[in-house]
């Protein structure tokens, strides 16, 4: 144990344990069945990002299941084995330098939508909004390799969306914090059920193309609290 290891580990323990009340949080929020769905947290200033354990049930997450690994999935600290997504989280770090937290869940709405390989139209201002349009569709991709983080990255940068409803998977949303991804994809799964239901009453329409942009720009500039 060297001084360094035992100052990185002070400086993991309030993140790691962030982790743990954002996990409690997605589990409330109903996302999630069984162990499904992962949360993952940059290190900020290292090459490090933080993970929950795979296989660990919601209401036994600790600290412990909280598994840090080095931004090519290698672990670092943590007894248990980290998430089969891992990969996947730390192709995103490694290629979107902005984002500093990703959410991973097969909700259901959200799924349904991404088993049709179908984009989530832009028809409600809380989409324009959020998403500043469409929330797009990846490609399929086999899970246990790169192609599945090569595919959502390249569906993010081609869209203003912080979404990307993966082909026959589900949706993967990212974000500056943690924090910030998981109240987007609680939001996901709601416009995800709403448009749905809109559908089973008739054609949608999408907003128009000026109108989203300036919703857009309003929500992310102007809305809540100054501080
Ligand atoms: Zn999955």
């Amino acid at each position: 144990v060297t001084p360094e290891s035992v100052l990185l580990t002070a400086k993991l323990a309030p993140l790691r344990q962030q982790l743990v009340d954002l996990h409690g949080v997605l589990d409330r929020s109903g996302l999630v069945a069984w162990t499904s769905g992962n949360i993952s947290t940059r290190v900020p200033g290292e090459d490090l990002m933080i993970i929950k354990a795979s296989g660990v049930p919601y209401q036994d997450l600790n600290s412990q299941a909280m598994v840090v690994t080095d931004l090519k999935g290698e672990v670092l600290a943590g007894s248990l084995r980290p998430s089969s997504d891992t990969a996947t989280h730390a192709y995103i770090y490694r290629h979107m330098p902005d984002v500093g937290g990703v959410v991973h869940t097969h909700s259901s709405f959200a799924t349904a939508w991404a088993a049709r390989g179908e984009a989530i139209p832009c028809v409600l201002t809380m989409i324009a909004d959020e998403f500043g349009g469409d929330v797009p569709c990846g490609p399929f991709a086999p899970i246990g390799d790169e192609s599945i983080g090569a595919g959502i990255v390249e569906t993010l940068n081609n869209s203003r969306a912080r979404a990307v409803l993966m082909k026959s998977h589900g949706p993967f949303v990212v974000g500056p914090t943690p924090a910030a991804a998981l109240k987007t994809a609680v939001l996901l799964e709601e416009i995800a059920k709403t448009v749905h239901l809109a559908r089973q009453l008739g054609v949608v329409e999408r907003i128009d193309q000026g109108a989203i942009d300036s919703l857009h720009q309003r929500y992310q500039c102007e809305y809540g609290q100054r501080s």
